[in-house]
């Protein structure tokens, strides 16, 4: 089995054994009994992310003490075609996947299957063959046939286990096969994501495997960028020549209110990130787009890394008999990233944390750090200019175009280290990530586990590191959790941290709210820092008498 599909399985419950005291506080508290501690916290994580408590459906868990037997005598492993409900229990077992909801279809073993059990577009399958899909993965074996079957979905797998493809493909498929009576027949197709940054990445994703079709004009795509919201607003373009459109709701909505987009027509919606989309500042915009989604017949699935309950009681109500795929375990973090907590003490002992890390060789470039608003964003960047790693900052008052031209430097290797804040925390793909560093905690447990799924992403191992100081004791519980959650025997922790109190309702809320207020960052005197800002100003200066001094003299 390709390794990539090994590595995108979800997590377990297993516990790391690797607690370490490296940081660790003198407590007077004694702990007690571990096993009761597991129980108690894997009570609690599954009571936070009670995704499926709403129904009881059939389950593909029935079958689980069977297969454990057979996957543990080794004498089965799935075949490449899934014809029957056993081969069905022995792949889901394999990819830890968890199926719920009436009459679910089989999943499938590979992306052949598709073409010997749907009409599926051969070009189609060759579109991700040339692009080296060669083998789907976990989240990717179950969505797919759902949705072809016509099937509303929820799903939820781990950060960087190929969602985006898991609602392109059959997609793809679905508008190839609806009928179009006009050219300007209007939108069939729509995704929504939260960002920008995102909705670039699903377009290019989806450029990729549907080129063929492009060329042949079988299909037309579009992303809703504000080059082509003033060309629709203009009435220079007419939206309706569009089969599938990529947007932010914030655009969408606007455009759809000044009438130049008609969303009565569509056919299928993938609300990616969705629990983001469902949050406060995004659910207002999500619901009047759905109210705009008037098509009798449409088809809607939502796809999140973390899908708490309450977001799962929306969909119900906006959902026809969904039916819900979890990878692993829900909301748990990828499995290949190497997770650990920091206690630096105090703010200051962040900056000296990083240091320490540069020389203990354990800065390796590319990182990502998260910071918990821009002003500090911008002050760590300041501070780190200084140390000459190529850093540069991405955050919301950065213009669409600095944010991309930041992007393309990072992915080319220019910029070694990216600080940003949540603006980035979600969906975006950068490869080879190695490094992400949580400066401040973030305020839940969804998400750290979206920051730290920057790293590890498509089988690749990676590493998180969470600094935390005495401000933050609450926060860090939830994140805690995740990490004992983790199936990543190297995630550490220290054994005082496991004394924490379990957060109630209101301290979450509390969280949420208000972040932390912090010291600011610096570890260099006001004097100095003027004294090297009047040393730049001369040397630029002086580098700019000289270029002026040249063209006069030619
Ligand atoms: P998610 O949305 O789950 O966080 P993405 O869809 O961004 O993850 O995919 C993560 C990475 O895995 C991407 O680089 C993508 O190209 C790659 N990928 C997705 N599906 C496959 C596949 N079937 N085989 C190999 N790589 C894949
Ligand atoms: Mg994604």
């Amino acid at each position: 089995m390709d390794i990539f599909r090994i590595l995108s399985r979800g997590a377990s419950l297993k516990k790391s054994k690797s607690v370490t005291t490296d940081y660790s506080l003198p407590s007077d508290t004694q702990v007690s009994s571990q096993k009761k501690k597991e129980e108690s916290i894997k009570h609690q994580v599954d009571k936070e992310t009670d995704f499926f408590h709403t129904k009881s459906h059939h389950s593909s868990e029935a079958k689980d003490d069977k297969i454990d037997r057979e996957v543990a005598e080794g004498d089965k492993i799935p075949p490449p075609q899934i014809s029957n409900q056993d081969e069905a229990a022995l792949l889901r077992k394999a990819n830890k996947s968890k199926v719920t909801g009436l009459d679910i279809p089989l999943p499938i073993g590979s992306f052949q299957d598709l073409t010997s059990r749907f009409q599926f577009e051969k070009k189609l399958l060759s579109n991700l063959i040339e692009a080296e899909f060669v083998e789907p993965t976990p989240i990717q074996c179950e969505s797919i046939p759902i949705a072809l079957n016509n099937r509303d979905l929820i799903a939820c797998a781990p950060t960087g286990s190929g969602k985006t493809l898991a609602f392109l493909i059959p997609l793809i498929q679905a508008v190839l096969d609806s009928p179009k009576p006009s050219k300007l027949h209007g939108i069939r197709g729509l995704i929504i994501s939260p960002t920008n940054e995102l909705a670039t990445q699903i377009f290019q994703n989806l450029e990729v495997i549907s080129r063929s079709f492009l060329s042949s004009k079988k299909l037309n795509i579009a992303i809703l960028s504000k080059q082509l919201a003033n060309k629709l607003n203009n009435n220079i373009i007419n939206s309706s020549k569009y089969d599938i459109i990529v947007s932010t709701p914030l655009r969408l909505i606007d455009i759809v209110k000044a009438g130049k987009i008609d969303l009565s027509k569509v056919e299928q919606l993938v609300i990616d990130e969705a629990d983001k989309l469902f949050d406060h500042g995004f659910v207002e915009q999500t619901d009047d787009i759905l109210s705009h989604c008037t098509n009798n017949s449409i088809r809607k699935s939502m796809f999140s890394a973390t899908i708490p309950s309450s977001v799962e009681e929306m969909a119900q109500s906006i959902m026809r008999d969904p039916i819900r795929v979890i990878i692993g375990h829900k909301e748990a973090a990828n499995n290949t990233i190497e997770q650990k907590l920091v206690f630096t003490g105090n703010e200051e002992g962040k900056l000296l944390a990083i240091r320490q890390m540069i020389s203990d060789s354990e800065f390796k470039p590319p990182i990502i750090i998260f910071l918990q608003s821009i002003t500090r964003a911008k002050a760590l960047f300041h501070e780190l200019l200084y140390d000459k790693l190529n850093v540069d900052v991405i955050h919301a008052e950065r213009t669409p175009k600095q944010r991309d031209e930041v992007i393309k430097r990072f992915k080319k290797g220019d910029v070694w280290v990216l600080i940003t804040t949540d603006v980035l925390a979600r969906g975006v793909d950068f490869k080879g990530v190695n490094l992400v560093i949580n400066y401040d905690v973030p305020q839940s447990a969804q998400a750290y586990v979206h920051r730290i799924g920057r790293t590890g992403r498509g089988g690749k191992v990676g590493k998180a590191v969470t600094f935390f100081t005495k401000e933050d004791s609450l926060a860090v519980k939830p994140i805690l959790n995740v990490i004992k959650q983790s199936d990543n025997s190297n995630s550490t922790y220290s054994a005082w941290m496991e004394d924490l109190d379990k957060l109630t309702k209101n301290e979450k809320q509390k969280i949420k709210q208000h972040s932390v207020k912090r010291k600011q960052i610096s570890t260099v005197p006001k004097v100095v820092k003027q004294k090297r800002k009047r040393r730049e100003d001369m040397i630029e200066g002086s580098k700019r008498r000289k270029e002026e001094e040249a063209k006069a003299e030619s």
